[in-house]
């Protein structure tokens, strides 16, 4: 019998110097891509984090109008940690957001205000590979953030937007998925992957109200597995592995 073969990533594409992450909720990018981010601002790249919503739905013993405020907190504190400092929350519903114009257009308007070359996102297929099944609001927000980066350079789409001044920014190079399970680059996480653990570590109250174990060992354990997984197809590098789609 012969082995599977493994396919190697390809490194991630380097010659670029702003990116925009679009994701759903507070925690999405700390579970998994902040290894990179950090990687990225440490070599003087600008990284923007774009929230559909404030993942106010989140905390089984939280209501709403409280949840909402404090996952907000916790997403600006995890962000500053890998260097990010540009934080934008959307008001579309968590757990209800739904695929549409409305979200194409809010996702555009962002790309055409921060003019990234990389945008970043997470899986937007139906489950996390298996029958591992993806929530609805990944996958709408995943779709809209590829879709939204053709919006983005179309002065035709969203006419409104040119009215308040956002002109057209047709300079989006590539879209990368993060958590996808056909992966086909990945950026090395070594150096950036003690303070992924320390930004997962800002979501300590999601993590509390997940979790009996004690916070930190639950990151570091999730985040090392994580990026272990992706060093076997990455020359033993732990690294953080991205479907890319170039434009
Ligand atoms: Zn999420």
């Amino acid at each position: 019998m012969t082995e599977p073969k493994i396919t190697e990533l390809r490194p991630m594409p380097a010659d670029w110097q702003r990116a925009l992450a679009v994701v759903a909720h507070p925690d999405d990018l700390e579970y998994g891509c902040s290894a990179a981010i950090a990687t990225w601002t440490d070599e003087g790249r600008e990284v923007g984090y774009l929230l559909a919503s404030r993942g106010e739905a989140g905390i089984d013993t939280l209501e709403p109008a409280k949840c909402g405020p404090l996952r907000e907190r916790e997403q600006r504190a995890s962000a500053a940690v890998v260097g990010v400092t540009q934080v934008e929350f959307l008001d579309h519903e968590d757990g209800v957001i739904e695929y549409g114009t409305a979200l194409r257009r809010d996702i555009a308007a962002a790309i055409r205000r921060q003019r990234p070359e990389l945008v970043i996102t997470l899986n937007h297929r139906d489950t996390w590979g298996g029958i591992a099944w993806n929530t609805p609001d990944h996958v709408a927000v995943g779709r809209a953030t590829l879709d939204a980066a053709g919006d983005a350079g179309n002065r035709w789409i969203f006419p409104e937007l040119i009215e308040q001044g956002l002109e057209p920014w047709n300079g989006v190079r590539w879209v990368a998925i993060a958590g996808s399970a056909s992966p086909t680059h990945a950026a090395d996480a070594s150096a950036g992957l003690e303070r992924a653990v320390r930004s997962l570590l800002e979501h300590r109250t999601y993590i509390e109200a997940l979790t009996d174990e004690d916070p930190e060992t639950y990151a570091r354990g999730f985040l090392t597995a994580h990026a272990e997984r992706t060093a076997e197809r990455f020359g033993g590098r732990p690294a953080v592995a991205f479907e890319v789609f170039s434009r």
